[in-house]
């Protein structure tokens, strides 16, 4: 009786513990304050380039000309930790409003997801629709279209290493792989499935959105040229020769992997495509809503889940650092900034 007694307290005490821990890493982030100084190229003055690009968040990069736009992802839902873990989720018609209001868009030429998870590519058809755009991307972006009702005429599947044109844009998208998480179960998890077979339909559980290819993705211009690294992941080799004036860089995570993962990613994409200015992406929390500023994912996505937001903007700061003639910071949201 005693002992059952001393059981029942100790279970009542673990439960308490482990509620009160998962409500303290769901509700805190780090601070990433001191990075705030390391803003860069916020003008849009003194340059004769008519290129534009503004970061929206996580990977959305838009990329207009003034005559033609191009948007990668466009994943402006940001769902809720517990939709996310346990729950189905779908594109929020509201959050795609407001973030198309704010980043002042009407119209895109290409929306291109840069890989099939649902943080890149949940919103993009219906992002697609309301700004006439062609929907970019992989056999399993095409069918989350598919399955959002978008017409046939307004998906293409693109096959990598040849160029589409978009106005005066050229846009090719590169093979190149996603982000190896070091915990070998979330490696699992994220790569149980590799495609997307038949239509989607959301709500789905986040699984559903499989990856279906990663890309890294090039948009030259008779002005300026950039590439957007969609993950922390490469394929060595694949950007040989290709030279941009700016590469947006996904970092989420790097900064748990190992040494010569960081050194390999630095250079299968950095180093290959040897770009002036570089802006870390890919960073920021997928479970707040997109706000004036740019939020740290909390405590369990940061720590338990491996982002680590803070080494990783740290460690693409201190590769740059190393190298003169590369300048590194991060965009504010929302805000226009000249390229070159
Ligand atoms: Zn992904």
């Amino acid at each position: 009786m005693k002992l059952l007694k001393v059981l029942t307290v100790i279970v009542l005490v673990s439960a308490v513990a482990i509620a009160a821990a998962g409500y303290w890493l769901f509700t805190n982030q780090p601070s990433l304050a001191r990075f705030e100084a390391r803003g860069l190229g916020t003008t849009t003055d003194g340059t004769s380039s008519r290129v534009r690009v503004s970061w929206l968040g996580n990977t959305n990069v838009l990329v207009t000309d003034g005559e033609t736009a191009i948007l990668t992802d466009g994943w402006f839902t940001r769902p809720s930790d517990l939709e996310i873990l346990f729950g189905h989720i779908g594109p929020d018609l509201g959050a795609i409003d407001r973030a198309l209001e704010r980043a002042d868009i009407e119209q895109l030429a290409a929306v291109i997801p840069v890989h099939s998870h649902f943080d890149h590519a949940m919103d993009a058809p219906e992002v697609a629709e309301r700004t006439g755009a062609m929907l970019v991307g992989s056999e399993s972006t095409a069918n989350i279209g598919r399955g959002w009702g978008l017409a046939d005429e307004s998906i293409r599947v693109a096959t990598p290493g040849q160029a589409m044109s978009f106005g005066d844009f050229q846009v090719t998208l590169f093979e190149s792989r996603h982000f190896e998480f070091p915990n070998p179960l979330l490696r699992r998890g994220v790569s149980s499935r590799t495609e997307i077979t038949e239509p989607l339909q959301p709500p789905v559980r986040m699984t559903e959105y499989a990856e279906g290819g990663s890309y890294s993705v090039l948009i030259t211009h008779p002005d300026a040229s950039v590439l957007i690294q969609g993950s922390a992941g490469y394929l060595p080799g694949a950007l040989e020769g290709i030279d941009v004036d700016a590469v947006f860089l996904s970092v989420g995570g790097i900064g748990g992997q190992t040494e010569r993962y960081q050194s390999n990613y630095w250079a299968y994409i950095v180093n290959a495509t040897t770009p002036e200015k570089l802006f870390p992406v890919h960073w920021d929390s997928f479970t707040h809503p997109l706000g004036e500023r740019p939020q740290a994912p909390n405590l369990f996505w940061d720590q338990v889940f491996g982002l680590q937001a803070d080494a990783s903007i740290q460690w693409a700061f201190d590769r740059a650092a190393e190298d003169p003639l590369l300048q590194a910071g991060l965009l504010p949201l929302w805000q226009p900034v000249s390229i070159p």
